[in-house]
């Protein structure tokens, strides 16, 4: 048995719309696609850069070949490689993510499973995703919303100034639920009751990171009087990262970015059922490569937003077909005239 072939691949993403939060805004996501080739298989990896998370094209091709994947053939097993990558240094998320969707995509075709099967899921196909809507102009926020035909929830970014009537302007479109994203952009107590109360009147059905990630003590009060459930998202990185979001928060926004992949993804969702936490599968701009591996743990979570490749101009991956908002395919391929 050979020794693993990889390529690494820089590519930036380009947004259709400019992606506004309430810290900043920007109109690329630099990525890197890793590729392991057998005689038979190809196999795809993907990292996903947001800038604010610190990693960069070159820290993850540098770490990849520091990590020397090379070095493993494809009867190694998955967990003893994943072990090693974990351990090799710490941080590095991303990078960790992209070997770990690639080899679970090279296993599952190997064994000739797909990736659901792979993790012990029969039912494949069950949540509809969220479609992501940035901090904009009311205007341009309800021509979004009239646009994402193909989508039965909308995701809407809050905590800039005119969150009220971006909220406003959707319902004035559509009564599809909603869910909010406020980034960490709240910064009072009583500022966020308020919010809640009224988000909870307009059909919001849960909120995504109130408050600044470490107010988990304000968070826990905002729980105690908020209609809407709490979900952790930049509270809440790794499996480590779980077991004290109880404390605050209904709910877990699970990233293979921040947690290094699929592995350490499924323990996170067996430990939050555990502790009777609600989760979302939740994605970075990502192209089908990462979506699809975050897709393969719909029917074992609560809420997906997986939008990415809906939200890139140049998606090197064929875009999954959606049905009722459903994703619909469980592997990746690589658009006929794409030559990665
Ligand atoms: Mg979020």
């Amino acid at each position: 048995m050979g020794n693993l072939k990889i390529s690494l691949i820089p590519y930036t993403y380009q947004l259709k719309h400019s992606f506004n939060l309430a810290i900043y805004s920007r109109t690329t996501t630099p990525a890197v696609l890793l590729k392991i080739q057998t005689p038979d298989i190809t196999a795809w990896g993907e990292a996903s850069l947001p800038p604010y998370l610190g990693e960069t094209q070159e820290s993850v091709m540098s770490f990849i070949n520091r990590f020397n994947l090379e070095r493993f053939s494809e009867s190694d097993s998955l967990e003893t490689i994943l072990h090693e990558v974990d351990n090799f240094e710490p941080n590095n998320t991303a990078a960790k993510a992209a070997i770990d969707i690639a080899l679970h995509n090279l296993k599952a075709q190997l064994g000739g499973i797909s990736l659901q099967q792979q993790f012990g899921i029969h039912t494949e196909f069950t949540l509809p995703t969220s479609y992501t809507i940035g901090i904009d102009s009311p205007e341009n926020v309800a021509s979004r919303a009239t646009e994402a035909k193909d989508f039965n929830v909308l995701k809407i970014k809050l905590g800039g100034a005119n969150d009220r009537e971006m909220i406003a302007a959707v319902r004035s479109v559509t009564d599809k639920p909603i869910y909010v994203d406020v980034n960490q952009g709240w910064k009072t107590l009583d500022q966020a009751e308020k919010e809640s109360d009224w988000l909870a009147k307009m059909g919001v059905v849960l909120i995504e990171q109130p408050f600044p990630k470490d107010w988990l003590e304000e968070t826990a009060r905002l729980r105690e009087k908020s209609p809407l459930p709490l979900f952790a998202d930049e509270s809440c990185q790794r499996l480590a990262d779980v077991e004290k979001m109880a404390q605050a928060f209904q709910g877990i926004n699970i990233k293979l970015m921040k947690c290094t992949g699929m592995a350490e993804a499924a323990k996170m969702i067996s430990l939050a059922r555990k502790l009777n936490l609600k989760i979302m599968m939740g994605s970075m701009t990502e192209s089908s490569v990462a979506t699809l591996a975050a897709n393969t743990f719909a029917p074992l979570v609560d809420f997906i937003d997986l939008d990415g490749p809906w939200l890139i101009a140049n998606n090197p991956f064929e875009t999954p077909k959606l049905q009722g908002g459903v994703l619909m395919e469980s592997s990746p391929k690589l658009q006929p005239e794409v030559n990665l």
